[in-house]
């Protein structure tokens, strides 16, 4: 994605998932993408549109009460299998990471993995990821920052 470290502003929800939408057609089987910024900056706005690039089907609602979420891909040009959103802010240990297999997935070479609130891996957080950090700036605007750590 040529956005890889510009400053881009959105202007309502629509722009911010069309960023996602457009952030999926670069993802390879594999990628991790680490969704940074506070409560209501727009993560799962985004993801709903980078879900929709990948060609999942299915309505993505906020995991924040299951951390992770799946879903199955069946028609993609990239051999990306499986899509996992993964939303830590209720964990509160490596155990709890542990317990829902995290390290696990994140080495899933099938699957491409969006987490919001990726402070929370600690160590464990992969050196070899996109970061997107989200900025609220006032009701509808924000400003997203992308960067590819290859
Ligand atoms: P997070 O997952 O970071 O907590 P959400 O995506 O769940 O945030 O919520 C963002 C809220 O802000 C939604 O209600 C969305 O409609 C609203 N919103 C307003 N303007 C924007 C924008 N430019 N980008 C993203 N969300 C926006
Ligand atoms: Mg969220």
């Amino acid at each position: 994605m040529n956005n890889t470290g510009k400053t881009i502003i959105t202007y309502n929800s629509k722009e911010t998932q069309t960023l996602g939408e457009k952030l999926a057609a670069d993802l390879k089987a594999g990628d991790v993408v680490c969704l940074y910024g506070d409560l209501g900056a727009g993560k799962t706005t985004f993801v709903q549109g980078l879900a929709k690039g990948l060609g999942v089907k299915k309505r993505i609602n906020s995991p924040t009460f299951i951390i992770v979420r799946s879903y199955r891909i069946t028609n993609s040009q990239s051999r990306i299998t499986t899509f996992y959103h993964i939303d830590l802010y209720r964990t509160q240990s490596l155990e709890d990471l542990k317990s829902v297999g995290i390290e696990e997935i994140l080495q899933e070479k099938d699957a491409v993995v969006v987490l919001e609130w990726p402070e929370k891996l600690g160590k464990i957080l992969p050196e070899k990821r996109i970061d997107v950090k989200f900025e609220y700036i006032d009701e509808n605007k924000r400003e997203l920052v992308i960067k590819n750590y290859e």
